[in-house]
C-alpha cells in the first residue's frame, strides 16, 4: 500500500502510461489519472477489427520478453487465451525465399552475390580498425562492401526512410544479427543454415483480438482512472497543471509523459530556447500498414518476410492469421499485413499505397492474379510516428532535453517519449512505465530507461 500523497498525472494510455497505472493500482496509490487522446488504449500496440471481421495490428507485433514482471503480467492477462509460436523469418531477394538472417544463409543466393558478400565479408575482417561514426560505417566495418550493398543498406532504408549516414549504431544492441564468419563459411562451403536468431525464437500471441487484447484488459482493471477522448493542450512547467483541449486542469506532482517527445516540447510552456533547438534534432519516420484478407488458406507456415529490394514498397509482410485463427472472419482464409515507411527522405503517396502493396504481393508470389478476386477487405492505417529514429543528433538532443524535464518534474518516457528505439518495444515501454513510479514514488533507480547523451551539451539549462 502506498503512503505517499502525491498526484500523478500520466499522458497517453499506451503500454508504457498503462505499465505506470498498473504498477500504481498494485501500490494502492490513489491519486492519479491517464489522459488519452484517442478513443481507445494501446496506443501503437492497439489492435482493430474491421466490418470484415478481419483483425490488424499496426504492424507485426511480436512478444519479446526481458522481464519477469512482464511475463507475469502477460501471464496474468493472457490466461490460457494465447498462441505460441515458432518463428519462420524469411528473407525475399532474388526472386527467392531465404531463411533469416541473411548473412547466415548466403548459399541460396546467385553465386555472384555469395562472391561479393563473402569477399566483402574477408575484407572487412582484415581491415585495419576505423571510427565508426555512424550507421553506415558500423555497417561497412563489420558486414563488408558486398552484405552492405545487397542487404544491409536497402532493407534499413525501407525500414527507418533515413540513409544509414543519418543514423547512429548505439541502437543496434540485440536489434541487429551481426556476424559470425564461421557461421557463413559453414553456410556456404558446408551448406549448413542457420535458421532461427535472435531475442524471439518462439512467441506468445493472444488467442482473439490480436496484439491489442492485453491492453484492453488493462483498460478493464484501471477503466476507473482513464480518461479516454482527452487530448492534453499543455503543460505549464512552473504551476505544474497539465491543461486539456477542453479546458480542464490536472495538477501534478509527478508527471508521465508518453506522447512523442517533439510533440511534448510543442506543448510545453515556457521552454527554453536551446530545448526547442535540441528537439529539431530528434527525427522521425512514419509508416503506411496495410493489411489485405483474401479468401483461401494461407498455403504457408511462415510467421514474416523481409522484403530488402526497392521493387516493392514494403519492408516487411506479417502472415497474421498464421499467428491465430481468429485474425481472420471465417477458418481458412489469408490475412497478410504489410509495413511501408514514409519520410521526406522516402515519401509513399497514401492515396496509391494500397494499389501498389496488393501488386507488390502478387509479384513476390505472396498473392496470385486470381487472388485479386478473392480479396475481401484491405485496411490502411498511417501513424505519422512510428520509428523514432536513432539520428546521429539524437544522443545530443536527449543529453539537452530530457534532464531540463526531470528538473520540471517531467519524466517523458516510452516509445516516443524516451525517443529511444532500442527500448521501444512493448515490454521495454510497459516496464519504463512501471518503474517511473519506483522512481517516482520510492526514489528506486530507474532500470530500464536509459540517460543517452546527458553532459554531451546543455547541462544546467533554464
Ligand atoms: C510498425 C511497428 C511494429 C512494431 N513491432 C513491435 C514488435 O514486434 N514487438 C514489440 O514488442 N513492439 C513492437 N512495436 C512497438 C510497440 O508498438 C510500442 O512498444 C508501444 O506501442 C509503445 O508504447 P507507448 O505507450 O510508449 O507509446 P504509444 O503506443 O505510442 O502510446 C502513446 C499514447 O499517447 C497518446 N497521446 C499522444 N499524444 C497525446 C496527447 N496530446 N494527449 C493525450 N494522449 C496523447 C496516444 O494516443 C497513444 O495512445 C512496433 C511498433 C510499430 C509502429
Amino acid at each position: 500500500m502506498s503512503t505517499s500523497k502525491d498526484r500523478i498525472v500520466i499522458i497517453g494510455a499506451g503500454p508504457t502510461g498503462l505499465g505506470a497505472g498498473w504498477r500504481l493500482q498494485e501500490l494502492g496509490h490513489e491519486d492519479w489519472v491517464i489522459l488519452e487522446a484517442s478513443d481507445r488504449v494501446g496506443g501503437l500496440a492497439t489492435s482493430f477489427t474491421d466490418d470484415a471481421g478481419f483483425t490488424y495490428d499496426i504492424g507485426g507485433h511480436v512478444m519479446f520478453s526481458h522481464y519477469d514482471y512482464y511475463d507475469r503480467l502477460v501471464e496474468k492477462l493472457m490466461g490460457p487465451d494465447y498462441t505460441e509460436l515458432d518463428r519462420e523469418a524469411w528473407v525475399w531477394m532474388e526472386d527467392r525465399f531465404i531463411p533469416y538472417p541473411f548473412q547466415n544463409n548466403l548459399a541460396d543466393l546467385e553465386p555472384q552475390t555469395v562472391f561479393e558478400c563473402v569477399n566483402g565479408l574477408i575484407a572487412a575482417q582484415k581491415a585495419a580498425a576505423r571510427p565508426v561514426e555512424n550507421f553506415r560505417d558500423w555497417v561497412d566495418t563489420v558486414f563488408g562492401e558486398g552484405i552492405a550493398e545487397h542487404f544491409m543498406l536497402p532493407y534499413n532504408f525501407k525500414v527507418w526512410a533515413t540513409p544509414a549516414e543519418l543514423m547512429n549504431h548505439v541502437w543496434i544492441g540485440e536489434r541487429v544479427s551481426v556476424v559470425d564468419v564461421e557461421a557463413v563459411l559453414r553456410n556456404v562451403i558446408l551448406r549448413q543454415g542457420e535458421r532461427s536468431w535472435g531475442p524471439n525464437n518462439t512467441f506468445r500471441y493472444p488467442l482473439r483480438g490480436g496484439t491489442g487484447f492485453l491492453y484492453d484488459g488493462m483498460h478493464a482493471a484501471l477503466e476507473d482512472h482513464i480518461r479516454l477522448d482527452t487530448p492534453v493542450a499543455s503543460v505549464d512547467p512552473v504551476a505544474k497543471v497539465v491543461r486539456t483541449a477542453d479546458g480542464t486542469t490536472y495538477p501534478y506532482d509527478h508527471l508521465l509523459s508518453t506522447m512523442p517527445l517533439t510533440s511534448l516540447i510543442e506543448v510545453t510552456e515556457s521552454v527554453p530556447a536551446a530545448i526547442t533547438e535540441a528537439a529539431q534534432g530528434l527525427h522521425w519516420s512514419g509508416s503506411h500498414i496495410v493489411g489485405v484478407g483474401i479468401d483461401r488458406p494461407a498455403g504457408s507456415t511462415k510467421n514474416w518476410i523481409y522484403f530488402p529490394e526497392p521493387d516493392v514498397p514494403f519492408y516487411r509482410v506479417t502472415y497474421l492469421s498464421n499467428y491465430s485463427p481468429y485474425m481472420t472472419a471465417k477458418p481458412d482464409q489469408t490475412l497478410l499485413l504489410t509495413e511501408t515507411s514514409q519520410s521526406g527522405h522516402k515519401p509513399e503517396p497514401a492515396d496509391t499505397i494500397v494499389e501498389r502493396v496488393i501488386d507488390g504481393l502478387i509479384s513476390t508470389g505472396l498473392m496470385t492474379e486470381d487472388d485479386r478476386d478473392k480479396i475481401v477487405t484491405t485496411w490502411l492505417c498511417s501513424p505519422e510516428k512510428s520509428y523514432p529514429v536513432p539520428s546521429t543528433t539524437r544522443d545530443a538532443s536527449l543529453g539537452t532535453i530530457q534532464p531540463w524535464l526531470r528538473e520540471q518534474g517531467i519524466w517523458s518516457r516510452g516509445r516516443d517519449g524516451a525517443w529511444l528505439y532500442e527500448i521501444g518495444n512493448m515490454d521495454h515501454s510497459t516496464m519504463q512505465g512501471v518503474a517511473f513510479v519506483d522512481n517516482a514514488l520510492a526514489g528506486d533507480p530507474e532500470t530500464v530507461w536509459i540517460p543517452r547523451g546527458e553532459g554531451q551539451a546543455g547541462e544546467g539549462i533554464r
